[in-house]
């Protein structure tokens, strides 16, 4: 039987290309998304119709648990249990430091922390009883150091991600291994978008090889982690940001 990938935030960036990597690798594949339905659905069918697995997109805000269970519920109902989740799904609102306001902050934690959790939480109750999971935090090198005062927040959320994926990794321990990965400069259209020539040089003259990272390199990352050769790798953050300086 396939084993059932859960991807948040799947329709853009990172996530579209874990999902596509891993439907090629033979995973049926579920898109969570929060407001591009038009985008999850177009992924969906290009997923069915080129890597013939099974398919689910569906909507939820990972920061509210109702509606994480209720995705669940969905999976289970339709697919089954979810044997690998990748919380993947994350906001970035940078802002100087006197004017964010301590709602937008909350919304960063809410969505990249609590999120991470709301689904966890759901998901493990049947790893545990199958005595088989993996759970992938798409966490950042920003969870480690210190790049952009505008991001504190972020910073902060991702810090609290690599905690998060300690602590899940001894909680669920011997079923189920829980890693986190940390990307640095992902040439994501999100990411992209709005940088000008010469801030993408300078950003990547601080990165040891000298360009930014593929969102299809984190999702090569993600399917060796879950694999079955990677199964004494846990409780662990790797990093993938082309050794940029001042990473430790
Ligand atoms: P992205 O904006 O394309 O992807 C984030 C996805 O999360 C989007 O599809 C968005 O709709 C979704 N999302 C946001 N809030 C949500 C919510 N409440 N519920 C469900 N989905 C929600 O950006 P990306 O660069 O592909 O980022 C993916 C992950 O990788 C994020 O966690 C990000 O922090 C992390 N990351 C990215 C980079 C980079 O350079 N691109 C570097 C380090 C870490």
């Amino acid at each position: 039987m396939r084993k059932i990938v859960l991807i948040t935030g799947a329709t853009t960036g990172i996530g579209k290309a874990i999902a596509l990597e891993l439907a090629k690798e033979g995973y049926d594949i579920v898109i969570n998304y929060c407001h591009s339905r038009d985008k999850a659905m177009e992924l969906q069918k290009k997923i069915i119709e080129d890597y013939h697995v099974n398919c689910l997109a569906i909507q939820a805000d990972v920061s509210k648990e109702d509606e994480v269970n209720e995705m669940i519920d969905q999976i289970e109902r339709d697919l089954g249990i979810v044997d690998v989740l990748i919380n993947n799904a994350g906001i970035d609102l940078p802002n100087l430091f006197y004017l964010k306001t301590a709602d937008e902050f909350r919304k960063v934690l809410d969505v990249n922390v609590v999120g991470a959790y709301n689904c966890a939480k759901r998901v493990s109750k049947h790893m545990i009883d199958k005595k088989y999971g993996r759970i992938i935090n798409i966490s950042s090198t920003n969870g480690i150091n210190t790049y952009y005062p505008m991001c504190f927040d972020y910073d902060a959320s991702k810090a609290a991600l690599n905690s998060l994926t300690h602590n899940l990794a001894l909680q669920f321990a011997p079923y189920i291994n829980v890693n986190a990965i940390a990307p640095g400069f992902i040439g994501t259209e999100n990411e992209l978008d709005g940088y000008d020539a010469d801030f993408l040089k300078t950003e990547t003259e601080k990165i040891l090889v000298q360009r930014y990272g593929k969102p299809e390199e984190v999702a090569h990352l993600v399917k060796f982690l879950i694999s079955d050769e990677a199964s004494y790798i846990n409780n662990t953050i790797i990093r993938i940001d082309g050794g940029q300086t001042g990473s430790c």
